[in-house]
């Protein structure tokens, strides 16, 4: 290991083992932290954009992603009563000519145990909580539940939305409630493909809420994410149940088919919650500790990147310390900023915006809206209906390039 330099990982959510998976791919050594007793990540599916691809490539874990994971056909807009088609853009057959990687689905608990599986038993400690900071000399000390303590070079507070790394650096202002209430729910798919599920990233689209379905588990099951605003306030949660009529009953009136399959959900086996996030931040180091992932920009899901977006902070933290050398950790911090927050704050921003276009309610808005998709899509097919071409064709593998440039300023300095 680098100089004996040790990081300390709070949270082994999937930015957590992201972020250890990358450490140890550069010999970097680290101990992951997570209150949960076990190790996984709750029954849903998760968009896996080319972005995001890009940095499980570089993790070497593509052929693991290809087992596991789902290539949808298209991203395809409907229209949330009549089922008229809004925009359908290619994935399958071009996200690796456009972004240079495939867009896949997947199930959590097969990404999380992706990330997971390599690193060593000793250094992950299961079942105890964080509590908070202190310092001791230059070296932060992680405080337990237990009493128990952990001095490290770096802490890393990977802990998502409620982060207690987060409220020990910059106070402990809750995250927002956006005003989104959201059901999740699997479907075990006997015979693939379902005749009322297209294999495509489905995005139905109708007033004051949109409901995405999609093949994870290699077709096996359907994942639904279906999403309406409601302003009374929710605890978020991944484990509030919810009835079956409830889920139902939120979506009257919305196409048969999405009903059919709301109907086909195991009803022990839908979760609701509402949906939090929090403006951009304007730092997210001070002096040897950082964040990553929800902790440091929770968003709203609708650009389907906040997995994405804890992924890419990893690996590029990761790089940064590698490349700027252990003894260089505030400049490596600082490059790892540098290189994050611009990008995540507008995904953050930019995926606030997405709610209020899928959920216009007028129906002029909704002409107006339906009309410029199909403009859109006649000037360029492969136009991504929920403007995400951005998003995806960025490559984290080209930041050791920029900290390379960057490191070499600060030596010579
Ligand atoms: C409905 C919905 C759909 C989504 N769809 C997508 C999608 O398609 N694509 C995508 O990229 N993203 C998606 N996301 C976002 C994504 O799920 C999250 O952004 C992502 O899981 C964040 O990962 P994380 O590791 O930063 O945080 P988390 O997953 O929240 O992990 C944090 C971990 O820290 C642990 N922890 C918390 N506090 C402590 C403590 N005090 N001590 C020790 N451990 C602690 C927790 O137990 C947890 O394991 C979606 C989110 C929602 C809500």
């Amino acid at each position: 290991m680098k100089n004996n330099f040790r990081v300390a990982i709070v949270g082994g959510g999937i930015g957590g083992v992201a972020l250890a998976r990358s450490l140890d791919r550069l010999g970097i050594d680290c101990h992951l932290f997570e209150r949960a007793s076990t190790f996984g990540e709750i029954g849903a599916g998760v968009q896996i954009t080319p972005n995001a691809v890009k940095v499980l490539q570089a993790l070497g874990l593509e052929s693991e992603l290809a087992r596991v994971g789902f290539l949808p056909e298209a991203m395809v807009g409907f229209n949330w009563q009549s089922g008229q088609e809004l925009f359908r853009t290619p994935l399958r057959d071009t996200c690796p000519d456009l972004f240079g990687a495939a867009f896949y689905h997947v199930h959590r608990a097969d990404l999380h145990a992706m990330l997971a599986k390599d690193i060593p038993a000793e250094r992950v400690t299961l079942g105890l909580a964080c509590t908070g900071l202190r310092q001791e000399g230059d070296k932060p000390v992680v405080c337990f539940e237990d009493g128990s303590e952990f001095a490290a070079d770096l802490v890393v507070g990977a802990d998502g939305v409620r982060s207690v790394i987060r409220a020990s650096l910059w106070g402990d202002e809750p995250a927002s409630y956006t005003g989104h209430m959201c059901w999740r729910a699997l479907v075990p798919v006997q015979y693939h493909p379902l005749p009322y599920v297209t294999p495509t990233s489905a995005f139905w689209m109708g007033p004051k809420g949109h409901v995405v379905t999609y093949y994870v588990k290699g077709g096996a099951m359907v994942n639904i994410v279906a999403v309406n605003e409601n302003h009374d306030w929710i605890e978020e949660s991944w484990t509030v149940k919810s009835e079956q009529a409830e889920l139902i009953g939120a979506f009257t009136g919305w196409n048969e088919n999405l009903i059919r399959l709301f109907q086909d959900t195991d009803p022990d086996q839908i979760y609701k919650w509402g949906l939090f996030d929090r403006d951009p931040m304007t730092r997210w180091s001070q002096d040897t500790v950082t964040l990553l992932g929800d902790a440091a920009h929770p968003m709203l899901p609708f650009l389907s990147q906040g997995a994405a977006m804890a992924i890419e902070d990893g690996y590029v933290l990761a790089e940064a310390l590698d490349t700027f050398g252990t003894d260089q950790l505030r400049a490596a911090l600082e490059a790892y900023e540098a290189e994050r927050r611009p990008r995540t704050a507008r995904v953050q921003l930019e995926a606030r915006e997405r709610g209020r276009t899928y959920h216009l309610s007028s129906p002029e808005a909704l002409r107006e809206r339906d009309l410029a998709f199909q403009r859109e899509q006649a000037d360029n097919p492969n136009a991504v209906g929920i403007k995400a071409e951005w998003v995806y064709q960025y490559d984290a593998r080209t930041c050791r390039d920029r900290f390379h440039t960057a490191s070499t300023l600060v030596v010579a300095s």
